[in-house]
């Protein structure tokens, strides 16, 4: 019954033509919602939609969220909102912060704003564990944060303060999700600010040496793309009211080394070649703003929302290399 109440929602994925957005709408279609993808291409995709954009369930609405007439024209009939949307990467906010500040935070409120107006039932975004800036303690838990240590981390944290204003001022329902380094089938292995696993997927499928920032033994949290799309999909339907308004860590609740990751990639990439296991790994200069090691606790996203994350880094990782070995080769 509840089921059925669902798949008869429209849900609005900003930056749905991007890594995350574009699982999301594939995911949330494949269930027979109604989804609607907003997005401007700063960084997604066409090739993203491919799979779905004939699907009758499916609308594109081609606009930026920086512009609040297009937020207002894609909340149109929605339900729920999975804001994706936004300019990820450190270095980039670092070269670029005031665009990045424009699109995260001004693009973020727009949202906001016209998700309140057009009285969606729930606003659900993707957050960042960059929220968690030098705080030393592991592993991360929500209410313990430090210094954000980029600008984009201070626009991650911003949207956390808006969406709780928005909360308590105009009895919004917001979830923020705090995305620990996912990874997964689309994402995108090219450009400056490629995020590291499909760069040294595509390095090492040409040969290539992936050079590791530091010596590797910085860690992460490593979070495969169907753990993040199953929490998106609890935050949607919980009808717990201690899991609405808050934040939750979405992470698979491990921790790899940069070298671990590098030798599992090898390891599975050698299967398709054998010679991608002599290929030597470079090192080169620490990275300004990265933090050395991060992990989350998701002991709360397990208690209020019954999240049971089924991918660990090494189950993940061999999806994720097949998928870039037949797309991207
Ligand atoms: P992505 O770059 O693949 O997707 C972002 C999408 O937003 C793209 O399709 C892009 O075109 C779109 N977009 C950017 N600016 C826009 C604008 N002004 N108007 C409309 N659309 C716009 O990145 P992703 O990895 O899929 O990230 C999705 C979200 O998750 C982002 O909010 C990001 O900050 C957050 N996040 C990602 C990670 C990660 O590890 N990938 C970690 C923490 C948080």
């Amino acid at each position: 019954m509840k089921e059925q109440v669902f798949v008869n929602s429209t849900v609005l994925i900003t930056g749905g033509a991007g890594f995350i957005g574009s699982n999301l709408c594939e995911y949330f279609l494949s269930k027979g919602y109604k989804v609607v993808c907003l997005d401007n291409f700063a960084t997604g995709h066409k090739h993203n939609l491919k799979a779905f954009e004939e699907n009758v369930n499916f609308r594109l609405i081609e606009g930026d969220i920086r512009n609040e007439k297009d937020c207002q024209k894609a909340v149109q009939g929605v339900d729920y909102v999975l804001h994706q949307a936004a300019l990820g990467s450190v270095p980039r906010s670092i070269q670029d912060p005031v665009t990045t500040n424009d699109v995260n935070v001004s693009g973020f409120i727009n949202m906001l704003v016209a998700s309140r107006d057009a009285k969606v039932k729930r606003f659900i975004y993707a957050a960042s564990s960059s929220t968690y800036g030098d705080s030393q303690g592991l592993p991360k838990v929500e209410d313990v944060i430090g210094k954000p240590l980029s600008p984009y981390a201070i626009t991650k944290y911003v949207n956390e303060l808006y969406a709780e204003i928005f909360s308590s001022t105009y009895g919004m329902e917001t979830i923020g999700l705090r995305y620990f380094n996912v990874f997964g089938r689309k994402q995108d292995p090219n450009g400056a600010y490629a995020a590291v696993i499909p760069k040294f997927v595509m390095q090492l499928m040409q040969l290539e040496s992936p050079v590791i920032n530091g010596d590797g033994n910085y860690s992460r949290d490593f979070t495969y793309i169907d753990n993040v799309i199953q929490m998106n999909e609890l935050a949607m339907v919980t009808d717990n009211p201690l899991a609405i308004n808050t934040v939750f860590n979405t992470a698979y609740g491990d921790r790899n080394t940069l070298n671990d990751l590098v030798n599992y990639l090898k390891e599975y990439l050698s299967k398709y070649d054998s010679r991608i296991a002599n290929v030597a790994i470079e090192y080169g200069p620490s990275r300004a703003g990265d933090i050395p090691h991060s992990l989350a606790s998701i002991d709360k996203a397990k208690a209020l929302l019954g999240y049971n994350p089924q991918f660990s880094l090494q189950k993940g990782l061999q999806e994720a290399v097949a998928w870039y070995w037949d797309n991207l080769r």
